[in-house]
């Protein structure tokens, strides 16, 4: 019963996090979004997911659908989910920037502060077991904010290493768009992911 009720509860959670980002007139993007009859990205996948992956912020297609990882580097992520075994449907895909950066430029810091809190509350709502970040701006935030400043270095020395903290492990990955073009990218990228197979 007790069950049921957050099952009810978590869902309804995201919903609100949805709806507040729709109307958020406040967040940095929020014009820019309006602009180009865009659309804010605000997650996708199982509310219940044991692994939750964090990109940096929505691209073109992305805002053209209000999907993660739907573009380009949407089609490298489900290769590597694919190559280990792993359904997307059965993790949680999101960014720490809701909105689409003007001409897909690095998320500034004051975009960052706006949209993390969004992010830390679909974290707390969903309790995943594993994080697994792609790209250094979500590996920044997420190590810093679990209080893992200490050990966080460039992304090249900590990639598809796995830090824990708070019982939660936190594994950064290179961003699937690096190896878009960039086949030895692509060959780390999918090591890396092998790390995954133990805990799907
Ligand atoms: N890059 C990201 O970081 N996130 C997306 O959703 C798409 C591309």
């Amino acid at each position: 019963m007790a069950d049921d009720t957050q099952k009810d509860n978590r869902t309804e959670l995201l919903r609100k996090i949805k709806e507040e980002i729709l109307n958020g007139t406040h967040l940095p993007l929020y014009k820019e979004r309006v602009k180009n009859g865009a659309f804010p990205v605000i997650g996708e996948g199982n509310h219940y997911a044991k692994i939750m992956f964090i990109g940096e912020a929505p691209g073109k297609n992305e805002a053209a659908t209000g999907r993660p990882f739907c573009g380009a580097s949407g089609r490298v992520l489900d290769k590597l989910l694919e190559s280990v075994g792993i359904v997307r449907q059965d993790v949680y895909v999101t960014n720490i920037v809701k909105d689409r950066p003007p001409m897909n430029r690095d998320p500034l810091p004051d975009e960052i502060e706006a949209y993390a809190p969004y992010l830390d509350r679909q974290i707390e709502i969903i309790k995943p077991e594993i994080i697994a970040t792609l790209g250094r701006f979500s590996m920044d935030y997420i190590m810093r904010r679990l209080g893992l400043e200490s050990q966080l270095d460039s992304i090249s020395n900590i990639h598809g290493k796995v830090f824990i903290a708070n019982n939660v492990k936190i594994i950064p990955l290179y961003h699937p768009a690096v190896a878009v073009y960039n086949n030895n990218m692509k060959e780390s990228l999918a090591k890396d992911f092998e790390i995954l197979k133990k805990f799907k």
